[in-house]
């Protein structure tokens, strides 16, 4: 029987390469070979210890994928557009049951098995279930988009999940304040697909308290790279009417509270961890008094991912993000560059080319 390899991270920390037959795909689902799997800035939270339950699992989520087995059944994308073996795909890398109170609503984004084939051991059937891998079976409850022949794999990979997920923030964004002047808080690719979404007459400052992570931001047009953020004022004013927290800091909630003006709207989107310690301190009052509406962008949903797909076919500033390739032995290097934020993109490259 022919095998796979997965990439485990422990519960000390380190990471361990595991062997694990290709197991047939389930009925609707897929197996596929990972072409391209991004260093995610959640996957560096994990990887530093920054979930509670999390003790043996495959990092990685956000990943191109070539179908090499269907199973014998027929395969469409989320377009109804027929995959077969060899084609590539991105995939959301949650699942969407369509049965249970969240999705019977519409609310899909928030499905509540959404997690259920997420962060599993690979000793558990069907063992490759994280991107770290040299495979990944698809489960027929992730949707997925065919990738156009044109898109290369190195570009792809960031439709889901950052790409996707900044059109989901655009979208939540209230149309009588996306005027701006906006704000994003955090210059990963998070917060740039963020810029790269908005439509291009909005103007965008970029922050990081990381020195020098900002510099990306200046191959957008509509972008301005801030090395420090402007003087709020008084604790009832602030500077713009869009505040999207694209940063994983807890702290970062506070900054957009300071800055976000009266009447304007806060997104959050980049801080996902709820240990005891991710507590900042806040005035509820200063919310109320500004009239300030707080909104959240968690998952996505079919039109974001296309829509990420159809972004990266054009000619969007996404494409010239600075990028660093490793291959997935060496998958610790590829964490410990994408800590040090040295890159746009930090891809571990286990059965495609290189660029
Ligand atoms: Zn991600
Ligand atoms: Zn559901």
């Amino acid at each position: 029987m022919t095998t796979g390899v997965t990439i485990n991270l422990r519960a000390d920390g380190g990471l361990e390469p595991r062997e694990h037959p290709l197991l047939p795909p389930r009925p609707g689902g897929a197996l596929l070979a990972i072409e391209r799997a991004n260093v995610c800035g959640s996957d560096v939270h994990l990887w530093r210890g920054g979930h509670p339950t999390l003790h043996d699992c495959v990092l990685g989520h956000e990943f191109v994928g070539r179908v090499v087995d269907t199973g014998g059944e027929r395969l469409y994308d989320a377009w109804g557009e027929r995959l077969t073996e060899g084609d590539r795909l991105v995939c959301s890398y949650f699942r969407v049951c369509g049965s249970c109170a969240m999705c019977r609503i519409g609310r899909t984004n928030l499905c509540e098995v959404a997690y259920a084939s997420w962060g599993r051991s690979s000793l558990e059937q069907p063992h490759f279930r994280g991107a770290f891998a040299s495979h990944y079976h698809l489960h027929p409850e992730q949707f997925t988009v065919k990738v156009p022949e044109e898109l290369p794999s190195s570009l792809a990979a960031l439709a889901n999940c950052a790409l996707a997920q900044g059109l989901a923030v655009v979208d939540r964004i209230r149309a009588d304040v996306l005027p701006g002047p906006c704000l994003v808080i955090g210059a990963g690719a998070l917060g740039l697909s963020v810029v790269a979404g908005a439509p291009k007459e909005t103007s965008w400052d970029v922050y990081d308290r990381i020195a020098g992570r900002c510099a990306n931001a200046g191959l957008f047009p509509n972008a301005r790279a801030l090395d420090s953020l402007p003087p709020a004022g008084g604790t009832l004013d602030g500077n713009y009417d869009v505040v999207v927290v694209a940063a994983g800091t807890p702290e970062a909630f506070e900054t957009a509270l300071e800055q976000v003006r009266p009447g304007g709207q806060i997104v959050m989107m980049g801080i996902i961890n709820t240990r005891d310690t991710d507590v900042v301190s806040i005035r509820p009052g200063v919310l109320t008094r500004k009239g300030v509406t707080v909104s959240s962008a968690i998952r996505y949903g079919v039109p974001q991912l296309a829509a990420a797909v159809d972004l990266l076919r054009g000619d969007t500033p996404l494409r010239r993000l600075p990028l660093a390739e490793f291959p997935l032995d060496a998958v610790t290097a590829a964490l410990a560059a994408a800590e040090r934020c040295e890159s746009g993109r930090v891809s571990l490259v286990p059965n495609g080319e290189l660029r």
